[in-house]
């Protein structure tokens, strides 16, 4: 929180400050998002399968390339915690830092997820989102956040000293075992830092810590994805419900989320491809 200053600043401090930042990741050089494709594609859907993700409690679901998936508020606010993996290979996952490095702390249309090291691929994008008229509000928050981690029990236990065994990380790693047969000890470590999905979230102005508001999603709201490879996605309904007071216990009022599959008509999607895999040689230098 850089609270304690024992330094002394340099005569120059002022000048070094002032010097003027630049876009680590400038990404003018990714292939523009085509709206023109992706709606075609979603004009022209079907629905294929419905699911109900249970209040405290995590579902997993597959969604083939090329397909749409929705998550969608109903019956009251929500917030969901978002898995993704590579189907058919499930080290390949969601990279949240990166996607935070290359998009900003919120996504929204447009935007893609990326997968971690060494395959560095966009594994879903955005395609629709309900709550984009909300922008950034006056504390500097926004929704659909990269910054936080997930809720877990660890955490819980080394600031409360109590444990609790419904946060979204130990939702996923439940759900998860089931949908891979293995046990929570083994799948454990492919649970990841999420996409905070109608999650309201930002820095506070003074000590840059993370905070969260209540998320301003209201039944029928939803974000959608189109799947650019075949995903399995873990979908948590978080203890905390609207993330207006806390998380990781029962006391926040929670609901259910649903989740719908969509798969496009035959012929919307002819100018799309999934991506390959990161084309960096994987040398590192070695010789
Ligand atoms: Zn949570």
């Amino acid at each position: 929180m850089k609270t304690i200053n024992l330094s002394p600043e340099p005569n120059d401090a002022q000048i070094r400050r002032s010097i003027k930042p630049v876009i680590s990741y400038p990404i003018d050089n990714f292939p523009a998002f085509d709206a023109e494709l992706y709606k075609t594609a979603r004009d022209n859907m079907n629905l294929i399968e419905s699911i109900i993700i249970p209040p405290r409690d995590a579902k997993t679901f597959e969604v083939p390339a090329g397909c749409f998936f929705r998550i969608i508020s109903i019956d009251g606010p929500q917030v969901g915690d978002l898995n993704v993996w590579n189907k058919n290979n499930i080290n390949e996952r969601f990279f949240s830092g990166k996607t935070r490095a290359l998009y900003g702390t919120h996504v929204s249309t447009g935007d893609r997820l990326y997968s971690t090291l060494p395959f560095l691929r966009p594994m879903a994008t955005i395609t629709y989102d309900t709550l984009d008229w909300y922008g950034y509000d006056k504390d500097g928050g926004s929704v659909h956040d990269v910054i936080g981690t997930r809720c877990d029990p660890y955490t819980h236990v080394a600031l409360n000293n109590e444990e609790y065994h419904n946060c979204c990380h130990s939702n996923l790693c439940r759900a998860l075992s089931q949908q891979q047969q293995k046990t929570i000890e083994e799948i454990e470590y492919h649970v990841h830092d999420v996409l905070n999905v109608f999650m309201c979230t930002g820095f506070t102005k003074n000590t840059h810590q993370y905070f969260m508001k209540a998320s301003p999603v209201r039944p029928d709201d939803y974000i959608e994805f189109f799947a650019e490879i075949d995903l399995l996605c873990g979908l948590s309904a978080c203890p905390g419900g609207d993330c207006s007071s806390s998380h990781s216990s029962d006391k926040a009022i929670c609901y259910p989320l649903k989740v719908e599959i969509y798969k496009p008509l035959k012929g919307t999607l002819k100018q799309w491809s999934a991506p390959s895999p990161n084309k960096y040689s994987r040398n590192h230098g070695h010789s």
